[in-house]
């Protein structure tokens, strides 16, 4: 069952017409929030994250917060499964095909729910390939935009060669993944780039680095050069539907001893922490307290 424009109804029901700018011109945001034990993780930070991306494309937010929060609890009872994930999408609408904002016209909000499965053991015990490219990607990454086609490409060169997930090299320094952030360990130190309009601030990504803070895991945020990335002693991936995974493999050279290594193997234990404490009903929006 799916939320469309304040109806609830199977997804083969769901229509939207063919002039609505999500579909003409990409035109709208998109948040993807996990529920766990159907609770919603994190929501408060999606929700500002979901209001961040609407500043980004000036338009005006449909529902408060506790609005949202009401009617993904709705879209979370109509589903099955205990873990779920939402996806959340804003477009601006539908109205006559032209670039400029149209006026008076109503956003387009879709909800909808899929089974969350945590990635495979055998794929977290081996760890996955992923190969690296150049981030063609415009430069307002910290919005959360729909109009995908630069990540959509730079996955599928990924998924070509049989690896996870293509890593974005900028001018030089990391970036993030094509659909997720990605962290750097060099000599026990977690290294994590800082946050900017050149990538996505990922909700998994500050669950980390409070993680790291809050165990005294050295950790620095800074600028990460390609060479560090290739002389990496692990790679580590985040993303709400991924959690932790190590990258074991980069365009096709093991990263370290190319095995999983000791500090995925702790986070992903903190995580798996954070989240069970989550499930009991604590909600914390600081990990590792
Ligand atoms: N960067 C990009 C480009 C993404 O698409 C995603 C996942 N949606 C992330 C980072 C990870 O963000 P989060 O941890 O909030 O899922």
């Amino acid at each position: 069952m799916i939320y469309l424009n304040g109806q609830f109804m199977p997804i083969e029901e769901a229509c939207i017409p063919v002039l609505d700018r999500g579909f003409i011109f990409g035109d709208g945001v998109y948040e993807v929030i996990p529920a766990y034990s159907r609770k919603p993780f994190r929501l408060p930070k999606h929700l500002d994250r979901l209001q961040h991306s609407l500043d980004g494309i000036r338009l005006k937010n449909p529902f408060s917060n506790d609005d949202w929060k009401n009617l993904l609890e709705q879209v979370i009872a109509r589903n099955e499964g205990e873990d779920q994930y939402l996806y959340l999408h804003i477009t601006r609408g539908v109205a006559k095909r032209d670039h400029a904002f149209p006026a008076n016209v109503p956003p387009t909000i879709f909800i909808m729910s899929n089974p969350l499965l945590p990635p495979p053991a055998a794929l977290l015990a081996s760890g996955a390939s992923a190969i690296t490219a150049i981030d063609n990607r415009w430069i307002r990454c910290d919005v959360k935009a729909i109009s995908l086609l630069p990540n959509v490409l730079l996955r599928q060169m990924a998924v070509d060669v049989d690896a996870i997930e293509t890593i974005l090299i900028r001018d030089g320094f990391l970036t993030e993944g094509a659909a997720s952030n990605i962290f750097v360990v060099k000599d026990k130190v977690l290294l994590a780039p800082p946050k900017s309009h050149l990538m996505l601030p990922g909700i998994t990504y500050d669950v980390v680095l409070e993680l790291v803070a809050a165990h005294q895991i050295a950790h620095e945020i800074r600028e990460i050069s390609e060479t560090e990335i290739r002389t990496a002693d692990e790679i580590l991936l985040t993303s709400s539907t991924k959690e932790i995974m190590p990258i074991t493999c980069l365009d096709g050279k093991p990263v370290g001893h190319g095995k999983p290594g000791e500090l995925f193997t702790q986070l992903h234990a903190l995580y798996q922490q954070y989240k069970a404490t989550h499930m009991r009903g604590h909600f914390s929006d600081q990990a590792g307290l």
